[in-house]
This record gives C-alpha cells, sequence and structure tokens, in this order.
C-alpha cells in the first residue's frame, strides 16, 4: 500500500491509502474533503473508503461531500456519531483494501469510541487521536485509567509497526517529553532532530513502537498514576 498525508487545517494529517493491484483507494480521518480530493485527483485515484478513528469534526467534516462525490462507503467506531456512516466497527473487525486486511481495536480515552486500524502483514497502524509522536491524544471523554490501557495496547505492537497519527504534534510534544524526563538522552536527542525537520518544514510522522518506547513518556509510564499526573502536566505545560 502507498500512504500519503494531505496537510489540513494548522496541523493535521489526513492520510491517503492506495492499493495498485485493486485500484482502490481509502482515507483515513478526511477533516476537509476538498484537500483529500485535490489530492487524489492528482494521482488518478479514486476514493472508494473512508475510514474514521473518531467523531470529532477534525477528522470526520469531509464524510458526506466525499462520499457525495466518490461513492465511498464509511466505515468508523460503532459507539461514536459518525456522519454517513455505512458500517460500524467494533473490536476484532476486519477491514479490507484490496488484499490488505487491517483489524480494529477500541482505544478508548481521547473519546469514548475511538478505534485504532492495524495492518500486521503491512506493519502499519492507523491511530488517530490516541498516540501521537512523543505524546498522546487529550482525555476529553475517557479516563486517565482506559487512556493508559489504550497506550499500553497500542505499545504491544510490533516494535517495526509504523504509526499513523493524524496530526503534527511532534515538536511541543518533544519539548514537554524532555522536562518529564530531563535525563534521557534518546528524547533529547529526538529533539534536536524533530527541530531541526520542522525548522524545514519536513513532516515527522509516522513513527514507530520502537521509536516510542524511547521517547514517548506517556508510553513510558509504568502505572496509571504516572501516566495521569502527565497527562495532567502536559495540560498545563507552555513550550
Ligand atoms: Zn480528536
Amino acid at each position: 500500500m502507498e500512504i500519503v498525508p494531505v496537510p489540513a487545517f494548522t496541523d493535521n494529517y489526513l492520510w491517503l491509502i492506495h492499493d495498485d493491484l485493486s485500484g482502490e483507494t481509502a482515507v483515513v480521518d478526511p477533516g476537509d474533503a476538498s484537500a483529500v480530493l485535490a489530492e487524489a485527483g492528482k494521482r488518478g485515484w479514486s476514493i472508494t473508503q473512508i475510514w474514521n478513528t473518531h467523531w470529532h469534526p477534525d477528522h470526520t467534516g469531509g464524510n458526506i461531500a466525499i462520499k457525495v462525490a466518490t461513492g465511498a462507503k464509511i466505515s468508523g467506531p460503532a459507539g461514536e456519531n459518525i456522519p454517513g456512516r455505512d458500517t460500524a466497527l467494533k473490536e476484532g473487525d476486519e477491514i479490507r483494501l484490496g488484499g490488505h486486511v487491517g483489524r480494529v481495536i477500541e482505544v478508548p480515552g481521547h473519546t469514548l469510541g475511538h478505534i485504532a486500524l492495524i495492518f500486521h502483514e503491512d506493519g502499519v497502524a492507523f491511530v488517530g487521536d490516541t498516540l501521537f509522536a512523543m505524546g498522546c491524544g487529550r482525555l476529553f471523554e475517557g479516563t486517565p485509567k482506559q487512556m493508559y490501557r489504550s497506550l499500553q495496547r497500542l505499545a504491544e505492537l510490533p516494535e517495526d509497526m509504523n504509526l499513523y497519527c493524524a496530526h503534527e504534534y511532534t515538536l511541543s510534544n518533544a519539548r514537554f517529553a524532555l522536562h518529564a524526563e530531563p535525563d534521557n538522552r534518546s528524547i533529547a536527542e529526538r529533539l534536536s532532530r524533530v527541530e531541526q525537520l520542522r525548522g524545514q518544514g519536513i513532516i515527522t510522522v509516522p513513527t514507530t513502537i520502537a521509536q516510542e518506547l524511547e521517547t514517548n513518556p506517556f508510553l513510558r509510564a509504568t502505572n496509571e498514576d504516572e501516566f495521569a499526573r502527565l497527562r495532567k502536566d502536559k495540560d498545563s505545560f507552555r513550550s
């Protein structure tokens, strides 16, 4: 599968996924229809599927316009209100793009019905606003306990799995990470790499489980209380 970021709003990435063999194209979390349709059109791809990780408008706002324009089928979490949804996804369900098979896992915390899509054979996971490079999503609906468990489930994925998250938050996350773990050399080194990349406007996503296990304080937290403290600190942290 070929995976292309479509930047939208200030810091969202909408992910276009194309399978050459079947000619199918999916888009993950299309908050903005026009940006997605323009990029797909430029590449000669026609969108056949829309996959949502959660209901937030910056992830679903383009659903209906893309469906009207392309006839794409919409799959999204069963537990949330998803515009135009055709298929309700829950834990263990399968999604397919041509011959590529993904599994749904439920990762509540950022929202209560949030899901992630895991393509084990491709080594690719779409994690929405649950895990970010060096950070994690805010707890808008769920509890720290739920989010901690959700992150721990992601941490159990193979270390070389590529994680596609929905925002470019890496620089501010890296600054907080160093504040949380001032003696962690891997974090300090990654912060300087990220500063360089962002200085040149270069994307820092996807990340990998291996990188996150070394440099993401939220994934490295050893219990719920530690996680809850970190999340609370981050909410008021100004880098
Ligand atoms: Zn969100």
